[in-house]
């Protein structure tokens, strides 16, 4: 009678239970019954006991039917490429719940017939862009310039620097996307310096001139590039890879281009990023002239690059919505953030030792290279590192000179007491 493996409950014992039924509705079945699995063969080994069951399996189940999890951004880095790059407004998470199920998106109510595929996305990308005489979206910023290479020609040569052939991350490199989509280049000038002589050489047949942003690197020093306005002079399109998306110039970042500025300067196409510095879902935006828009739009590989529903609407919100949490962590001013610092300092545990400290944060994932932003941090034992990474709410900082920083840039101020909340259990946690 005392054999565990006697008292071990049943499967169908433990899905008639409340709370497990609750959990299979929200969660999927199948994988609340794995877990149901695990928790019966620790039962059956003597581990818990068989009341624990359910409880256990619970336990062991995420909180959601994605077992992706939500991270607090302390690193100092605003878009973080490995934490999914901008972070979306509330705007935009709520207009993407509502494109989610049926949606209008081709379809025009008035008429009942199709309508021109998210067009009220593009009429605010166009609205927020009116040099552009027509706008179309991607799948993300590589897709925009890999749609444009395809669809301008680029088989008869696209004329580039050697200087902006950019590796963009994870191995990618631009040259062989490019490449990958028919395309020939025609490398012209050297890694510092370039000319429009050199452009001019080898622009006979050629597609188009294209003008990449080096986006995470400064070249410094013996350098020269040519501006849109004098490539605009050469007779061929230009088309420009502003990547990190700023649709107008920012007074905090004068140095980065933006989709305006480029095509007042007369470029005939622009590419960019919807989720780097313009704040929104991954997406790629086109801008320009319309006979060239148009070209991108109808060329089968386009199809292939379509963007999704959600994604559109997210879009419409990021660009005619409140602004974006990217925005509002290059509005916030060092004192503001230092003010913050020392409020989370104060409730943190006292033997922690927390001290607000000013800090240089950057816009990282391809955006502003070299451009450090005032900032400010709670600075901690660095021993803490790991366990907040791992916490029930996970807060990413930064190691500096042996102190954990959480640099508050990229926090939503709506988050600092969760950074809280996590610091305080996590200590209790080490001390016990
Ligand atoms: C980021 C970037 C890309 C790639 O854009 P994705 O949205 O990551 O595909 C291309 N060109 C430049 C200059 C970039 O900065």
């Amino acid at each position: 009678m005392n054999d565990p493996r006697r008292q071990t409950p049943r499967m169908d014992a433990v899905l008639g239970d409340a709370r497990i039924r609750d959990a299979s509705a929200r969660l999927g079945e199948s994988r609340v019954r794995a877990a149901i699995v695990l928790a019966v063969d620790r039962c059956r080994r003597g581990e818990i006991v068989p009341e624990d069951v359910p409880a256990v399996a619970l336990a062991s189940l995420p909180a959601t039917a994605t077992t992706m999890r939500r991270v607090v951004n302390a690193t100092g880095v605003i878009v973080h490429t490995n934490l999914g790059r901008a972070p979306l407004s509330d705007a935009a998470v709520e207009a993407m719940s509502v494109a989610s199920g049926a949606t209008d998106v081709e379809l025009d109510l008035e008429t009942g017939r199709r309508g021109r595929r998210g067009r009220t996305a593009l009429g605010a990308l166009a609205d927020a862009v009116p040099d552009a005489e027509s706008v179309h979206v991607v799948n993300n910023g590589a897709a925009a310039l890999g749609l444009a290479a395809a669809a301008l020609g680029g088989e008869h040569g696209i004329v580039v620097a050697r200087g902006e052939l950019v590796e963009i991350g994870d191995g990618f490199r631009l040259p062989e996307l490019i490449e990958s989509f028919g395309a020939t280049l025609r490398e012209v000038g050297t890694t510092n310096r370039v000319v429009l002589a050199d452009y001019e050489a080898a622009s006979e047949g050629a597609a188009f001139i294209l003008k990449v942003h080096p986006s995470n690197f400064v070249v410094s020093g013996f350098t020269s590039r040519v501006p849109v306005r004098d490539l605009a002079t050469l007779g061929l399109p230009v088309v420009v890879d502003i990547g990190s998306g700023l649709l107008q110039p920012h007074p905090r970042l004068v140095d980065e281009p933006d989709a305006a500025s480029a095509l007042r300067a007369g470029a005939d196409l622009v590419t960019a990023s919807g989720d780097k510095l313009l704040g929104g879902p991954q997406c790629g935006l086109i801008m320009g002239r319309a006979e060239l828009v148009e070209r991108l739009r109808r060329h089968p590989l386009a199809r292939a690059l379509r963007v999704d529903k959600t994604t559109l609407a997210a879009l419409e919100a990021t660009i005619a919505g409140p602004p974006s949490r990217v925005a509002q962590a290059l509005s916030t001013t060092p004192e503001g953030l230092l003010r913050r610092a020392e409020a989370l300092a104060a409730v943190l545990p006292d033997r922690l030792g927390a001290v607000a400290v000013r800090t240089q944060a950057v816009v990282g994932g391809g955006g502003a290279p070299g451009v450090h932003l005032e900032s400010a941090a709670v600075a901690l034992p660095d021993h803490l590192a790991r366990p907040l990474r791992t916490a029930q709410v996970p807060v990413m900082g930064h190691v500096r000179q042996g102190r954990l920083l959480l640099d508050l840039i990229a926090v939503d101020p709506g988050e600092d007491a969760a950074i809280a909340e996590s610091v305080t259990l996590v200590s209790r946690e080490i001390r016990a």
